[in-house]
């Protein structure tokens, strides 16, 4: 009998089921996208090895490996000696980050190593629903960040923290909750907004759908935030041109 929705095929431990027989993906953890020599040396072994047909860079800066079968799923993981990406429980997703000062001449901020932070602390943290972050090192935002369920820009004065933003079907420009932080106050932010929204949100309301819900004046008033000045934002906003192309 061919698997279909209604007739799924059984689950294995650490990977989603694809369409077809026996078809499984994984993907493996790769914080802000940045992966080692070594990394790249196992998957591509790993690939050849178990002749898993499809290894996709996906949007969230994060590589599935599709199309594996079943009984190799513990061995793929095994060889890998990467950690578990979310990619279907509700919780920090993904952190996607462009390269910030790290690498790209416009950044102002140090993305990578914030993502790297960010990462750290909330992986593996329960929420209603799934949350993606995006990370951008200038206001040029090629981290997606006003369009992520948490933002972080880097502006000469520090980090802006936007939230409740989503690039879905229904998409939505996330909210500025606060700007001109350093990294300890933009991540001990970033805490106490994801708090709230564990705390109130209904289960499967992603953060788009909440802020639309109660408004995102309550949401500033919970966490004891003041109206976000976003004419101050505004000033530090790079003005593109055609040769200004950001390494995002
Ligand atoms: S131009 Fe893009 S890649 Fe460069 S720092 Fe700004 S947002 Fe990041």
């Amino acid at each position: 009998m061919s698997i279909t929705r209604n007739n799924p095929a059984p689950k294995v431990k650490g990977a989603i089921t694809q369409r077809g027989e026996d078809s499984y993906a994984i993907v493996p953890r790769l914080p802000s996208g940045v992966i080692t020599a070594d990394q790249l040396e196992a998957l591509a072994q790993a690939i050849r090895k178990y002749d898993i047909p499809i290894a996709k860079l996906t949007s969230g800066q994060r590589i599935a490996l599709v199309g594996i079968k079943g009984a190799d799923v513990p061995d793929v993981w095994a060889s890998l000696s990467m950690g578990e990406g979310r990619a279907v429980k509700h919780g920090v997703h993904y952190v996607q980050a462009c390269p910030g000062n790290a690498a790209c001449g416009y950044g102002q901020q140090d993305s990578l190593g914030l993502g790297a932070r960010l990462e750290e602390m909330f992986n593996g943290l329960n929420l209603p629903a799934k949350v993606k972050v995006g990370i951008s090192g200038c206001p040029m935002c090629c981290g997606e960040s006003y369009v992520r369920d948490i933002g972080l820009v880097g502006r000469k004065n520090g980090w802006t923290v936007v939230f409740g933003g989503n690039a879905g079907g229904r998409p939505r420009v996330g909210d500025e909750l606060a700007s001109g932080l350093d990294a300890g106050q933009a991540l001990d932010l970033v805490g106490r907004v994801l708090t709230h929204y564990r705390d109130n949100a209904k289960k499967c309301q992603r953060t788009a759908r909440f802020v639309e819900a109660k408004g995102i004046a309550s949401v500033r008033q919970a966490l004891g935030l003041l109206e976000a000045r976003a004419a101050e934002a505004k000033d530090v906003v790079a003005k593109p041109t055609e040769t200004c192309l950001g390494l995002g």
